[in-house]
């Protein structure tokens, strides 16, 4: 497994754990609001290759921060894309460590995998939008029937799990929140997540806007029938 990047310390992307992150190169989806186009488009994947990091090159950061760090965010990009993602995640806990994965959900059968053999503690899915919206939102690369799998799986699973949505503007309407709060119903947490213009994939969506911490407080409101736990993270 190369990694596009390291993160060394991290007290916000794991809950309740001091975490580094593996950030892994590539992914199925095309959302345009994404903030890391050089670690998604292959063109400039492609650029960046000779700077990507050797798995050993991690493994030995790791080893030395073995009771300094608890946990480990694998994190992308879209780790689900790599096939050696389960013996990545084998020699992380073999070394110790708690493990959390973070996915857009496209690849049910690596995510069933990974809870079946028990190598994930933890795992953040993002849930983007409706089904009925998913594809215009993140490019024709998503099948909806994948991310309604890995939402079940994940409700049924007993590991702990988040899902997340990043709220825009112009993309999440009243009818769009209406189907999600369906997509959603019998989950144990769901974290809304402000969005921030700037440096975006599709530079159309560099022009959106968040909503602001008061309508956002009301959406949120709106989920806690269907969701046992609802917050917001800024
Ligand atoms: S799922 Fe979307 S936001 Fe996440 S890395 Fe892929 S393109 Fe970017």
């Amino acid at each position: 497994m190369k990694l596009s990047a390291i993160q060394k310390f991290t007290i916000l992307d794991y809950p309740n754990k001091v975490a580094c992150i593996a950030f892994t190169p590539g992914c199925n989806m095309r959302c345009g609001f994404c903030h890391n186009p050089e670690f998604v488009l292959p063109e400039k994947i492609r650029e960046l290759d000779g700077n990507f990091i050797a798995e050993e090159t991690f493994f030995r950061f790791l080893d030395q921060r073995r009771g300094l760090l608890e946990g480990v965010v694998v994190s992308g990009g879209e780790p689900t894309i790599w096939q050696d993602l389960p013996e990545f995640f084998g020699k992380i806990k073999a070394l110790g460590f708690l493990t959390k994965l973070d996915t857009n959900g496209n690849h049910p059968e690596m995510l069933e995998q990974l809870l079946r053999e028990k190598l994930v503690d933890y795992v953040a899915m993002d849930v983007k939008t409706s089904l009925a919206q998913y594809p215009k939102l993140v490019g024709g690369g998503v099948k909806c029937n994948n991310i309604a799998e890995s939402m079940e799986l994940l409700k049924s699973s007993g590991t702990p799990y988040e899902f997340r949505t990043t709220l825009i503007k112009e993309v999440h309407n009243e009818e769009v929140l209406g189907d999600m709060k369906q997509m959603l119903a019998g989950a144990e947490k769901f974290f809304l997540q402000t969005f921030r213009p700037g440096h975006t994939l599709n530079s159309v969506f560099a022009t959106y806007h968040p909503f602001s911490s008061e309508e956002t407080d009301r959406i949120a409101q709106t989920f806690q029938k269907e969701v046992a736990s609802v917050s917001i993270r800024n």
